[in-house]
């Protein structure tokens, strides 16, 4: 079985045979009537989808770009540095690396030292001084996990979700046992096919017995990669980052 991966190309709409009404959803220039994907409210602004902290130069060209307005995008950022900081922070704390792992990271602690007290201040020692676990902040993960996971949900299935999910679970690579990393990592068989011009229909493989399977869309390799997947009752949107968070967003019908 050969299961490519597949990557996003551009926002190129002009082969677009989706549902048109999501449109508005799923564009930006600045003539056209397009709608913020986070509140619903007219976009006058743009969004890459990972957001660019997450990943590493040179940005590969196939990230998403979708409209937003100014107030959503703005209100991201300081919780986006947040997480993606947090993920090199826990490795170099409790994986005892010499360094965080990205540069990227270091020059943002650089430049905003209040992150890494933030951070500082957080860890939980054990009574013989050894780091025993980080104190995350729950609501800056999850605000920018439900971020991300619109982004994917309406670029790769058209599926708008302005409501909150009903589950968010994330874990660091040092909680997951093997089986729960085999089982997250596993592609599920869809029971009912994207629609036809979403996206979603681009990623899917058919599998030896013909059914669909829905495929990782690897992003940056080895930095982040989500999978888009949908049937009868839920959507679901699992995202990796840098092989070490890893987290998962349904939302049910
Ligand atoms: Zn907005």
């Amino acid at each position: 079985m050969n299961f490519s991966k597949k990557h996003f190309i551009d926002n190129e709409l002009g082969n677009y045979f989706g549902d048109t009404r999501i449109l508005e959803f799923l564009k930006y220039d600045k003539k056209g009537q397009f709608k913020c994907i986070y509140c619903g409210e007219k976009a006058n602004s743009r969004e890459h989808i990972p957001s660019k902290i997450f990943l590493n130069e040179p940005f590969t060209t196939n990230l998403a770009i979708l409209p937003s307005c100014k107030k959503c995008n703005n209100s991201f950022s300081e919780y986006e540095q947040y997480l993606a900081c947090l993920i090199d922070y826990v490795q170099y704390k409790i994986d005892n690396l010499k360094t965080v792992k990205r540069s990227k990271i270091q020059k943002t602690f650089n430049a905003r030292p209040n992150i890494e007290s933030e951070f500082e201040n957080s860890i939980k020692y054990t009574q013989n001084n050894k780091v025993d676990y980080i104190e995350y902040n729950h609501d800056k993960i999850k605000s920018i996990l439900l971020k991300l996971s619109i982004g994917h949900a309406i670029y790769s299935l058209s599926a708008i979700h302005l409501d909150e999910p009903n589950i968010i679970n994330y874990k660091f690579f040092p909680e997951l046992t093997q089986e729960v990393l085999d089982n997250f990592n596993s592609e599920p068989v869809f029971d009912i096919a994207p629609e036809i011009g979403s996206r979603g229909a681009i990623y899917i493989s058919i599998s030896d017995d013909n059914t669909p399977i829905s495929t990782w869309n690897i992003i940056q390799d080895g930095q982040y990669r989500f999978l888009a997947f949908q049937d009868k009752s839920s959507t679901t949107i699992k995202i990796v980052i840098g092989e070490y968070f890893f987290s998962e967003l349904i939302w049910k019908n």
